[in-house]
């Protein structure tokens, strides 16, 4: 069973007196900094010189250059995009670390596939969000909290797990709970979801836009149907709510004879998705995924240019858009 952890099992006194860097103002950044700041922490933003740094300055911080930031902290949080943060911690964090201080890591990729080792020395551990950034913060302020993967990978003054909790209680995540587990699980699991479950999915829906659609019914109201009303997202937070069984109750009961017996038809799919995605796991967990993500990447960033353009004329989007703005939906509500 996995370790699970609450408010209780950490205490805010652990913090006193330290300084928290956090490097990179973005979308965790300025959510985690914010929370921080709120929980009685001294907080200095490191941030380079964009208008990240001038909202860390509208919302009261006065940021520094990284490597400033790196140089009074006692506790450094590294927080700017996964690709860049090799070259930041060498240039900037690297530099300025002392023995006893503790490096935070959102995300177990970068140390959990080897591409940045922390000095012995250090502390190094691990605040996971299951949570975008703004996530983040709304649900600090809603007192809610969001879960996360945590973990210790290195601890040299024999105190990181204290801190580790002490941070997470913090930031607001022991609110809703935080599991234990090494880096590299925490980001197997992250990359798995991305590469496996995500695009698995996304050719399941791609099936039934194209049943739908080439039956000849009109693909507003395909989309509709599908995602764009929002009874399919309503539908999955009450089976986070509920449980998906419980959540099954709340549909008719034609709905229910319809999908229980019909269901059957689609276990044929499981045998090919479980070995593409066997396939998937393996690379990411023989580190394969992350040396080939790590070479070559303006070849890797064109790549990713040029599949953004695809997709942006695929028939698809512009049915969504035409469907966003008819049904004025997020964005397209001009609200
Ligand atoms: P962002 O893309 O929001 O960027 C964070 C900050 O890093 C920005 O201020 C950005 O400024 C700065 N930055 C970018 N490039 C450089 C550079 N070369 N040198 C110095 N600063 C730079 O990052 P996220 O908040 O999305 O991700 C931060 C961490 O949080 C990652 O480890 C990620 O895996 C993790 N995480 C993210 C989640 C999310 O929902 N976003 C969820 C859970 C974890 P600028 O763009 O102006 O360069």
């Amino acid at each position: 069973m996995a370790t699970i952890y609450h408010d209780e099992d950490a205490s805010l006194e652990t913090l006193e007196g330290l300084t928290l860097a956090i490097v990179g103002y973005g979308n965790q950044g300025r959510s985690q900094a914010l929370n921080l700041r709120d929980s009685g922490c001294d907080v200095v933003v490191g941030n380079i010189d964009d208008d990240y740094r001038r909202t860390a300055i509208a919302d009261g911080f006065e940021p520094v250059e990284i490597d400033e930031a790196c140089r009074r902290a006692d506790v450094i949080f590294l927080l700017t995009p996964d690709e860049v943060m090799p070259e930041v911690y060498e240039a900037c964090v690297a530099p300025q670390l002392e023995p006893g201080n503790t490096l935070v890591f959102a995300h177990g990729y970068n140390v959990g596939f080897g591409l940045i080792e922390p000095p012995a020395g250090v502390d190094v551990i691990m605040v996971a969000p299951r949570m975008i950034g703004a996530g983040v913060r709304e649900t600090f302020e809603s007192g809610e909290g969001f879960p996360s993967f945590i973990g210790v990978h290195q601890d040299a003054t024999g105190r990181a797990r204290e801190r580790l909790l002490a941070l997470c209680k913090a930031v607001g995540s022991l609110r809703a709970g935080c599991i234990d587990m090494p880096f590299v699980d925490e980001a197997t699991l992250d990359l798995f979801t991305e590469q496996a479950f995500g695009p698995a999915f996304g050719s399941i829906m791609r099936a039934a836009v194209e049943t739908l659609t080439g039956a000849g019914f009109p693909p507003e109201a395909v989309l509709l149907e599908l995602y764009l009303s929002g009874e399919f997202a309503y539908s999955l937070e009450k089976g986070r709510q509920m449980g998906m069984r419980q959540q099954h109750q709340l549909h008719s009961h034609t709905s229910q004879y319809g999908t229980i017996t019909r269901a059957p038809r689609f276990f044929d799919l499981m045998p090919a998705a479980s070995e593409a995605m066997g396939q998937v796991l393996e690379e990411i967990r023989s580190g394969a995924f992350a040396r080939e993500w790590s070479s070559d990447r303006e070849a890797k960033l064109e790549l990713l240019r040029k599949a953004h353009e695809a997709a942006a004329a695929a028939p698809q989007s512009r049915w969504e858009d035409a469907t966003r703005r008819a049904f004025r939906i997020g964005d397209a509500s001009g609200s």
